[in-house]
């Protein structure tokens, strides 16, 4: 499958990754919009928002917590967790993924 965030998660494409565990792994965003720009990313290839499934929704909400959780680490006091959904929505990479941003970084990480 040709798919980049795949490739990230198989180690075939270098990233800076900030979080790995057995269902997610987070990294820098290689093009940043904000101080901080982190992506949250299930190890499962799921599509899009639109491709959630009733058996996704425990991995969507330890997605929630993982940005909850590099946010804190951080001691971001305010922070963006933004999802594209489809083309018209934005999306580029058909892998779902959060974006957790903020430019109230107060350690450079
Ligand atoms: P979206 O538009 O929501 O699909 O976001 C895709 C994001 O992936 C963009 O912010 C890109 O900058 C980022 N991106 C694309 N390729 C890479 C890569 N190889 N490593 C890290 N981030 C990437
Ligand atoms: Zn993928």
């Amino acid at each position: 499958m040709d798919c980049i965030f795949c490739k990230i998660i198989k180690g075939e494409i270098p990233a800076t990754k900030v979080y790995d565990n057995e269902k997610i792994v987070a990294f820098n965003d290689i093009n940043p919009k904000a101080n901080i720009h982190i992506l949250i990313v299930p190890k499962k290839h799921i599509e899009s928002i639109k491709h959630l499934e009733e058996i996704d929704k425990e991995l969507a909400g330890e997605m929630l917590l993982t940005a909850q959780k590099l946010a804190k680490e951080r001691n971001l006091e305010g922070y963006k967790i933004v999802i594209n959904v489809g083309r018209e929505g934005g999306q580029l990479v058909d892998h779902l993924h959060f974006h957790l941003l903020s430019s109230d970084a107060k350690t450079p990480v």
